[in-house]
């Protein structure tokens, strides 16, 4: 039999994470009906203007969008003038001779991450006030683009996989209300029809935030920040652990240096991960 856990049962432990009983469930889809008013009433009160024009309607409206430009290529993750590296058979990400020691399996990004850029605006706007976390679709919807125009949306890259968000700090989590990487992790999910499991990497120490730090201390700062919490990876169903065996892909808005990422793929592959492969928004250039 195997051990490992099936997307059902991770659903399973998430649902009983949050706590929901059935009627929590019947009591919500009742009100997805208001739902759907609030929005509509939002919609009327506070209208959306598009972060590149300013055209009411949508947070990027779609002739913005086409002037991103949306990587249909993969590149190694290092941080050096991105190398493309396509093979004949598969266009699968990989990693260039000076990057074969990281821990880091690859990397999945959409977009390049500069200074006065749209791509700029419309990630520090999810991140910073006044929060818009509605970002998450819009953000989510430019990956799966790349994924389809890399030709990365295959089952065979998807399959035995999970998505495990970048966690934050308590503290950010109050501050902002939300984790935004597990926000993207979740909209991702429902296309790529992967489970996130959220909550089992932790962030337990505070740190600075790296974008504020230079390259040398970028690792000092993450030393020890993340850790897994035992109780919550796998509580039922025999499951001991929700990503034992599987492949990993760790969700972030921004890939920068790396650390971050390179941080949690050495907890995650101590703790059972068959190879841990990042997917970020934009990379930092
Ligand atoms: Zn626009
Ligand atoms: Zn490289």
């Amino acid at each position: 039999m195997s051990t490992q856990p099936s997307m059902q049962d991770i659903q399973k432990i998430n649902n009983q994470k949050g706590g929901e009983s059935d009627s929590f469930n019947k009591f919500s889809k009742g009100l997805r009906g208001l739902g759907l008013l609030a929005a509509w009433l939002e919609d009327l009160f506070f209208p959306k203007f598009c972060l590149g024009c300013q055209k009411e309607g949508a947070y990027l409206c779609g002739d913005c969008r086409h002037l991103l430009d949306i990587s249909e290529f993969n590149y190694c993750l290092c941080d050096r003038p991105a190398k493309l590296l396509t093979t004949q058979e598969n266009r699968l990400p990989g990693k260039c001779s000076k990057c074969q020691d990281k821990k880091l399996s690859g990397l999945y990004f959409a977009l390049s991450y500069k200074d006065n850029s749209l791509t700029q605006k419309l990630i520090y706007q999810f991140k910073y006030q006044p929060y818009l976390k509605d970002l998450a679709k819009t953000l989510a919807s430019i990956l799966i683009e790349h994924f389809v125009l890399a030709k990365n949306n295959t089952d065979e890259i998807w399959e035995n996989s999970v998505l495990i968000p970048v966690p934050i700090h308590i503290k950010k989590l109050r501050e902002r209300g939300y984790n935004q990487s597990e926000e993207l992790a979740k909209e991702l999910s429902k296309v790529l029809n992967v489970p996130v499991v959220s909550n089992v990497l932790v962030k337990t120490k505070s740190t600075k935030p790296q974008m504020e730090l230079k390259k040398e201390e970028r690792e000092k700062n993450l030393e020890n920040a993340f850790e897994i919490n035992p109780v919550r990876n796998g509580i039922s169903n025999g499951v001991k652990n929700l990503f034992l065996n599987k492949k990993v892909f760790l969700v972030d808005d921004v890939y920068t240096t790396g650390s971050t990422m390179n941080e949690c793929t050495l907890i995650l592959r101590n703790s059972g991960a068959k190879s841990v492969w990042g997917i970020a928004v934009a990379r930092e250039e």
